[in-house]
């Protein structure tokens, strides 16, 4: 038999945290897979299951001081519906699995499952979220870019949650989003790819470029962003060249049952370009 608890609030939630080894498990629908050994035969857990998708602690949206909160287990499905939630977010999240998995799945899971396919994670990069991790003796709040430390790997202390993430309240003049996948919906992304970016005056004043599925974890990288920001939006058709030069060594993906290397590494550097042309 698999041991679950399920706790009345998220204080009880975070003391069982704090007494004994657990799994927190959300919608279930990357934990369930994961742990799946067949039909018939029960789930590989080791440790106590703690069920946390009913906190309504968790469920929140709120904008506070120009940054919008959102409860890390809040599902896909809300994102959606949600008027508070900026539409580069929601332009992945829609393309996420299918709506009945969206209507299990939460953020937060995707979050601490942390896949470099992740499909909200570009997006969370881009913007610099920050993660609120709570334990019974307080809360951390860390960058996600530290949080998610490899493959499937993150930094959650056996003793913390995921309560909530915070990102700016703020809508970008582009936004550009593309998951390339086997097909539409139900699939995991081959490659995938956030571009946010401002503009003012014909200028661009802030660009945000981060690509999924080609790395470890997510790639960014803030040096080559600060090198973009202040050129004229009429420089950048010829600038596209150099610009993809500084990205193809961070772009390291992996040959798997999915897509080869080759083919994530020349998509993500077409879809870059795309979203620089556009900006012109
Ligand atoms: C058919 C199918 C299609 C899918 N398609 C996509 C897709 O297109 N794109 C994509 O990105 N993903 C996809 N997924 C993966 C999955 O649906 C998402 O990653 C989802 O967001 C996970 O959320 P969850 O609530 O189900 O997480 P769970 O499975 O409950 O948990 C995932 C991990 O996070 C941990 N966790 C969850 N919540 C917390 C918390 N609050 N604090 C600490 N740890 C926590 C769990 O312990 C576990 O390690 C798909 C999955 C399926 C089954």
């Amino acid at each position: 038999m698999v041991e679950g608890f399920r706790p009345k609030n998220l204080r009880e939630a975070l003391e069982i945290r704090g007494k004994l080894s657990s799994v927190p498990i959300a919608g279930g629908t990357d934990l369930m897979i994961q742990k799946a050994r067949g039909f018939g035969l029960k789930p590989d857990f080791d440790k106590p299951l703690l069920f946390i998708s009913h906190l309504q602690e968790l469920r929140q949206i709120s904008v506070r001081d120009e940054k919008i909160h959102i409860g890390a287990g809040v599902l896909l499905s809300e994102l959606l519906k949600n008027g508070k939630i900026p539409e580069s977010l929601k332009m992945a999240v829609r393309q996420m699995a299918s709506p009945p998995s969206r209507n299990l799945a939460t953020i937060g899971g995707n979050i601490c499952n942390a896949s470099p396919a992740g499909d909200t994670l570009p997006y969370l990069y881009a913007v610099d979220a920050k993660l609120v991790l709570k334990s019974v003796s307080g809360e951390r709040i860390v960058l996600i870019s530290e949080f998610i430390t490899g493959p499937k790997q993150n930094d959650l202390k056996s003793d913390e949650l995921l309560t909530g993430i915070i990102i700016p309240d703020k809508v970008f003049s582009a936004n550009y989003y593309k998951k390339v996948g086997t097909r539409k919906g139900m699939s995991l992304s081959k490659a995938s790819f956030t571009g946010l970016a401002d503009i003012e005056n014909e200028k661009i004043t802030d660009i945000r470029i981060a690509f999924g599925s080609v790395a470890p974890t997510i790639v960014r990288s803030q040096k080559i962003e600060a090198g973009i920001i202040r050129k004229p939006v009429s420089e950048i058709n010829n600038a596209i060249p150099e610009i993809l030069k500084k990205y193809a060594p961070l772009i390291q993906p992996i040959d798997d049952a999915r897509s080869s290397a080759e083919y994530r590494k020349q998509v993500s550097l077409r879809l870059l370009e795309n979203f620089l042309m556009k900006l012109t």
